[in-house]
């Protein structure tokens, strides 16, 4: 399965078939109860901000051209939590989805406003 971390979009998550637990980042067991029973997941790409900051100053020659810019931990409606790009302006609390940015050859999920 594919996701924006293999260069395309869309936003891929695990979630265990023995707990149910979902998480974000690739592992080959749950990291609640240790099973190794895991299912890749394709998400919705639709969540809430918990917490966004703004980034004034890039910390990389590759974001320089971007910034100033937010990044925000957005709260999945699967359960996950992830960090990505999010509009400027956006507030915690918020409801959003996921769209793609082209960075390079790859492409980033960047969060924007849910007005559905
Ligand atoms: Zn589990």
């Amino acid at each position: 399965m594919n996701d924006w971390t293999q260069g395309t979009a869309g936003i891929v998550f695990q979630r265990c078939s023995a707990c149910s637990h979902v998480w974000y980042f690739r592992r080959s067991f749950c990291p609640r109860c240790g099973s190794t029973d895991t299912t890749m997941v394709q998400a919705s790409g639709s969540g809430v901000v918990y917490a966004v900051t703004e980034v004034m100053r890039a910390p990389s020659e590759q974001l320089r051209s971007h910034a100033p810019y937010a990044i925000g931990l957005i709260d999945t409606d699967e359960g996950f939590r992830m960090m990505a790009h999010v509009d400027r302006g956006i507030g915690i609390g918020e409801r959003v989805r996921v769209r793609y940015i082209a960075f390079g050859d790859a492409f980033l999920p960047q969060f924007t406003r849910d007005l559905s």
